[in-house]
């Protein structure tokens, strides 16, 4: 019986599939495929993020163990993409499923233009009835730049394939409480940090990502459910509403794709501390931010960055586009007409530091 009753009309899912499932379970493409045709039969599209590549590639080299440096670390991934591919490839064929290799890195969907593209990609490969199979693309990814894990990355796809499921993979039953229960559902307001987190040794992942990478999946419109790979029919019990993983449920109402990308995908380059006006027009969700309510300003960014938006005593009140540089921030903080006109003449009119419409309200 289905108690996720809002699941079942699930119509595109986003799976996470962790190293340690790859490099251990020689059988989880095979299921994998299965679950993924089941899918397709209902009219459900797929998309998979996949990691494995290092934990398949180390060994390749001729390394005794993973590597820690990054450069060997990216070469592990360089000769183990392929055999991942491979796997699922043979493992879908088998199916009639076509799966698509895609390699990202942060810089392609923190640029408008190139997250447009990998997104047009994609909706061609989905509309074509293939399977995007997406990983990191780990040789161009330094440390600075990485998406931070798999699962961080597939909480970004999420809003780019207008998913309204992503399903996390993980080795053990979902979240689980302080006595070792499981949680079928998570509050919207429940603390994660208060509960048991198993490392991840394989991956890099572990539970505390997962569900970061949830809450942030969560707030472009997509449920999120966070359960065991081992399980033979996994995907198809969720998607038939049953208790299975950990829930977390979509949390409306569900920011555009733009705010979702400036809140949870692009890095800030810079913080603006707001004076209590400001903070509080920025609440209300209604005001750009004004040079007046700018009452410091840290970092070194451009006009178009992303900064995040603090109040006096250091909490985040959101994130935006900054239309001004450091140093033109600098100049207007704290001003207003005639003393703003003084330093930016006829142009101070219209000065706004960060637009509403590029304004994200952290929550
Ligand atoms: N992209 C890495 C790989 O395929 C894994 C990243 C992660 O573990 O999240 O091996």
């Amino acid at each position: 019986m289905a108690v996720r009753p809002e699941l079942v009309k699930t119509r595109r899912l986003v799976v996470k599939i962790g190293s340690r499932t790859i490099a251990n379970d020689a059988a989880f493409p095979a299921r994998l495929a299965g679950q993924i045709a089941e899918l397709a039969a209902r009219q459900c599209g797929a998309v998979v993020v996949t990691s494995g590549a290092i934990a398949l590639g180390w060994s390749r080299l001729g390394y005794k163990a993973k590597p820690k440096e990054v450069a060997l670390l990216q070469a592990s991934a360089a000769a183990g993409q392929s055999v991942l591919m491979r796997r699922y490839d043979e493992a879908f064929a088998e199916l009639g499923l076509t799966p698509a290799q895609v390699l990202l890195s942060y810089a392609d969907l923190a640029d408008r233009e190139r997250l447009n593209n990998a997104r047009e990609a994609l909706g061609a490969l989905l509309e074509a009835g293939a399977v995007p199979v997406v990983n990191e693309n780990d040789t161009v990814a330094t440390e600075e730049i990485r998406f931070g894990d798999n699962d961080q990355l597939a909480a970004m796809v999420v809003p780019l394939v207008g998913a309204d499921l992503l399903v996390l993979l993980t080795d053990v039953e979902g979240v689980l409480d302080e006595r070792g229960q499981r949680i079928s559902v998570m509050a919207p307001d429940a603390q994660w940090t208060q509960m048991s987190v198993k490392s991840d040794r394989v991956g890099s992942g572990g539970m505390g990502s997962k569900v970061d990478a949830a809450r942030k999946a969560s707030r472009s419109g997509a449920a999120v459910v966070i359960a065991p790979a081992g399980r033979a029919n996994v995907l198809n019990e969720i998607v038939s509403g049953a208790d299975v993983g950990t829930l977390f449920p979509r949390l409306g109402p569900p920011l555009k794709a733009r705010k979702h990308w400036i809140a949870f995908t692009l890095r800030p380059k810079g913080a603006l501390l707001l004076d209590a006006g400001a903070v509080r027009a920025m609440r209300e969700g209604k005001s750009s931010l004004l040079p007046v309510g700018v009452a410091g300003v840290s970092g070194a960014f451009n006009a178009g960055d992303s900064v995040r938006l603090l109040a006096l005593d250091g909490t985040e009140v959101a994130r935006g586009l900054t239309r001004l540089g450091t140093v033109d921030v600098a100049r207007a903080a704290g001003k207003k007409g005639a003393e703003l006109e003084a330093s930016f003449g006829a142009a101070a009119a219209e000065l706004v530091v960060v637009h509403k419409d590029d304004l994200v309200i952290s929550g």
